[in-house]
């Protein structure tokens, strides 16, 4: 499962790489498409890799993409607190 999620803001990228170069675990590549200005915003091409470490985020000179961390499901909580209950008794 992701830890982490990451957001594009297509209008403002200037297509320069520096997320794609600089994303850890290789979540971007620059898409072949174009937005309004002419230029080919990255893309999400392994979503599952995404920690959420926003380095991508802190390189961008357009505040055109960021990282977040996806919090832990309920789902995965519950499974959790099964085994500490399973522990205590
Ligand atoms: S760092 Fe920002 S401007 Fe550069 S390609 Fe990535 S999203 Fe676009
Ligand atoms: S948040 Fe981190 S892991 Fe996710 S795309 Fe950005 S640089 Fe890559």
């Amino acid at each position: 499962m992701a830890k982490g999620r990451v957001s594009i803001v297509v209008e403002r990228c200037k297509a320069c790489g520096f997320c794609v170069e600089f994303c850890p675990t290789k979540v971007l590549a620059l898409s072949s498409a174009f937005n309004s200005k002419g230029y080919h915003p990255p893309h999400v091409v392994a979503p599952e890799k995404c920690s959420g470490c926003d380095l991508c985020g802190m390189y961008c000179p357009d505040f055109a993409i960021y990282g977040q961390r996806v919090p832990v499901s309920k789902e995965a909580n519950g499974a959790a607190a099964k085994v500490e209950v399973g522990r205590e008794s």
